[in-house]
């Protein structure tokens, strides 16, 4: 069945232009013009691709990839006219997979939206192996599905790689995971990896999830291999 995208896009003549080529490559395309727009048309659509635009009317498009990943783990691609660097750790942090910066080449957009879906594949495969239920250490309950975390009943609100850190080390309480493979499970190519990322999330982790951050009884480092949770 043809991959679904929806384009989110308020000018008129980007957003028909990325509509006509997609359709060329056999896609199914629908448009949004607005953040609402979008936010509806995704709810009733069910799209297996977001075309997001960061500067919409109404609203920007990071509020807009933050709402879509409350409930999803489609990909997002940003489409944007800024290059900072800042833009690109803020997209990427609101959970969006990928970035274009405008003006892009078409050769190039449709690239990352292969790409993109396949990783989407990838992942559905990976996650279909595994538990559907709760995941628990301790007084740490991990719902996979609905990509919530709580602590002592409370809800815990994670950014996705730290949900997906925690996910990985809660599957095997005990288990010792080495740095490296934490790396390979938790971030893409695509994503930007800088020297520390993994230590940075998981002191994010424990300022989340740990009574003293500073001592921590669940999340622990096993000196130069990686990290274990224990209850
Ligand atoms: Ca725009």
């Amino acid at each position: 069945m043809a991959s679904r995208i929806l384009i989110v896009e308020d000018e008129k003549g980007i957003a028909d232009g990325l509509a006509f080529t997609l359709r060329q490559e056999g896609y199914q395309t629908t448009i949004a013009r607005t953040g609402k727009e979008a936010l509806d048309s995704f709810a009733k659509r069910e799209p297996d691709l977001v075309l997001l635009d960061l500067m919409l009317p109404d609203t920007d498009g990071l509020a807009v990839c933050r709402t879509m990943r409350r409930t999803s783990t489609v990909p997002i691609l940003m489409l944007t006219a800024r290059d900072s660097e800042m833009d690109k750790v803020v997209g990427l942090e609101v959970g969006a997979d990928d970035y274009i910066t405008k003006p892009f080449g078409i050769q190039e957009l449709l690239a990352r939206v292969k790409a993109a879906l396949r990783r989407a594949r990838v992942r559905d495969q990976e996650r279909g192996e595994e538990p559907q239920g709760q995941l628990v250490a301790g007084e740490i309950v991990l719902d996979p599905v609905t990509r919530t975390v709580e602590v002592h009943g409370r809800p815990v609100e994670l950014r996705p790689k730290e949900f997906d850190l925690l996910r990985v080390l809660i599957t095997h309480p005990g288990r010792v995971h080495r740095r490296q493979d934490l790396y390979a499970e938790i971030w893409s190519e695509a994503d930007f990896v800088e020297r520390g990322t993994l230590d940075v999330h998981i002191r994010w982790l424990r300022e989340k999830i740990e009574e003293d951050p500073g001592h921590p009884r669940h999340i622990l480092t096993i000196r130069g291999v990686g990290y274990k949770i224990v209850p």
